[in-house]
């Protein structure tokens, strides 16, 4: 039995995420999506808002769930058993920080792969940061994200104004 982790921020989650989600999920016996926190990025939405929009979307696929993690994703795969991590390839600068990323993980826990999906496109072209970005300027974001997540967004960022 094989345990994926799909860790990321996803804030929000984008209609890319949730293509890589149902693939992955072709893929490994069981999927962990996991909300975790980057530093380096201001989050807009909290872990439990997210992990409710994430779940939301993968209810049909059996074999996912969603759950909310701190600290080391290698930490969290272990607690969770999983042996395989998640990410996604965008583009060539994807590349290069998934690459140090994943060379970090196995050095931190050799037993851990990672596999990374090459995003299709027209998924390749956009990130939750460039949507928000765009989305704060009142552009119509549905084709990027599910409708509930361009609701919730929409409202996020009339609070924030
Ligand atoms: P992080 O802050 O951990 O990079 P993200 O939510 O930005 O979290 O991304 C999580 C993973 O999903 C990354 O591997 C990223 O490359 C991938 N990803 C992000 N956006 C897309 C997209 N539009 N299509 C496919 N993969 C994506």
């Amino acid at each position: 039995m094989t345990i994926a982790v799909f860790p990321g921020s996803f804030d929000p989650v984008t209609r890319g995420h949730l293509d890589l989600i149902e693939r992955a999920s072709h893929l490994f016996d069981e999927l962990i999506v996991a909300v975790m926190t980057n530093t380096s990025k201001q989050a807009l939405f909290s872990k439990t808002e997210k992990v409710q929009l994430i779940e939301a979307e993968v209810a049909s696929l059996p074999n996912v769930r969603v759950q909310a993690a701190t600290g080391l994703t290698v930490d969290f795969m272990a607690a969770q058993h999983a042996t395989v991590l998640v990410r996604g390839l965008r583009n060539e600068q994807d590349f290069g920080y998934e690459r140090d990323i994943a060379w970090m993980n196995q050095s931190l826990k050799p037993t851990i792969e990672t596999v990374c999906l090459l995003a299709r496109p027209p998924y390749a072209y956009f990130s939750s940061s460039l949507i928000k970005e765009v989305a704060k300027m009142g552009a119509d974001v549905s084709a990027y994200v599910p409708d509930a997540v361009a609701q919730q967004l929409a409202q996020r960022l009339k609070e924030r104004e």
